[in-house]
């Protein structure tokens, strides 16, 4: 399992909720549509993976290595296209390893899907590499984007959680912040951008953020109006890593991950 941490320390500031939904939800996606190849995607969706040793890596790319192939046309609806339509695409394939959640080569971690307290792979270097070409990129047009919390543990989740509910009461603060083991954050494959609260909307950089985070395998993770969907309210400041194949789709389509994997966010 990988050790290294690398922990950024910032408090998750409280958030208010904006919402005005902008349900486009998706017909078929063209493959198309990223710039990266299949064969690109699976590479990165794989290293996006993280998975917990050698032997499960090395397992966990040959299904997502045939899965990313398939994966290429299937928003999931309930009136999703019969087997014969040229629109039909199957389902998405779901594993577990060692108590990892994986859909078609996608690390899922919501309120549904939690991560093992001994998870603790410090933030994704992929992710991270990515993360910095984005900064880059925005710092060109003038725009300062910058990293204010990456990789947590399960630890420190508990810890953040247990003010949040001191402070806000459980009801409140399972809108805004994730019980341990339920944090993106924990993947390693999230990155909260600048402030994090709601003074970061409508800024240039979190238009910027939200306009192009996609081009470099980003997804806006909680977008607004999907709250009783990813179950959390809308952060315009959180990022999530997916992969470029994925976050073009997620982009095009303006489905949360939830509902392109037609899985659910709630606590059991
Ligand atoms: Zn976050």
């Amino acid at each position: 399992m990988k050790r290294s941490l690398f922990i950024t320390a910032a408090l998750a500031a409280i958030i208010t909720c904006t919402s005005c939904g902008n349900d486009t939800v998706g017909k078929s996606v063209n493959s198309s549509s990223g710039p990266a190849s299949t064969t690109e995607a699976a590479a990165e969706t794989t290293a996006a993976g993280t998975t917990a040793n050698e032997t499960t890596a090395e397992a966990a790319t040959e299904e997502q290595t045939e899965s990313v192939q398939e994966n290429t046309q299937h928003p999931i609806s309930a009136d999703a296209p019969a087997e014969g339509d040229p629109d039909y695409a199957p389902k998405p394939q779901q594993y577990d390893i060692e108590g990892l959640k994986y859909i078609d080569g996608t690390l899922i971690a919501n309120k549904t899907y939690s991560l093992p307290s001994d998870f603790n792979p410090g933030l994704d270097p992929l992710c991270e590499s990515q993360f910095y070409k984005l900064s880059e990129a925005a710092a060109a047009e003038g725009l300062s984007i910058y990293l204010s919390s990456g990789f947590r543990s399960y630890d420190y989740q508990a810890q953040i959680y247990s003010n949040y509910v001191e402070w806000n009461g459980q009801e409140q603060a399972d809108t805004f912040s994730a019980r341990p083991g339920h944090s993106e954050h924990q993947s390693g494959l999230a990155i909260d951008v600048n402030q994090i609260d709601d003074t970061f909307i409508g800024t240039p950089e979190a238009i910027w953020l939200e306009e192009h985070c996609h081009e470099f395998g980003f997804i806006l993770r909680y977008p607004r109006g999907k709250q009783d969907i990813t179950g959390y309210k809308y952060e315009s400041w959180h990022i999530r890593y997916v992969g470029t194949d994925l976050a073009y789709i997620i982009h095009e389509t303006g489905l949360t991950l939830e509902e392109y994997f037609g899985i659910d966010s709630e606590y059991q």
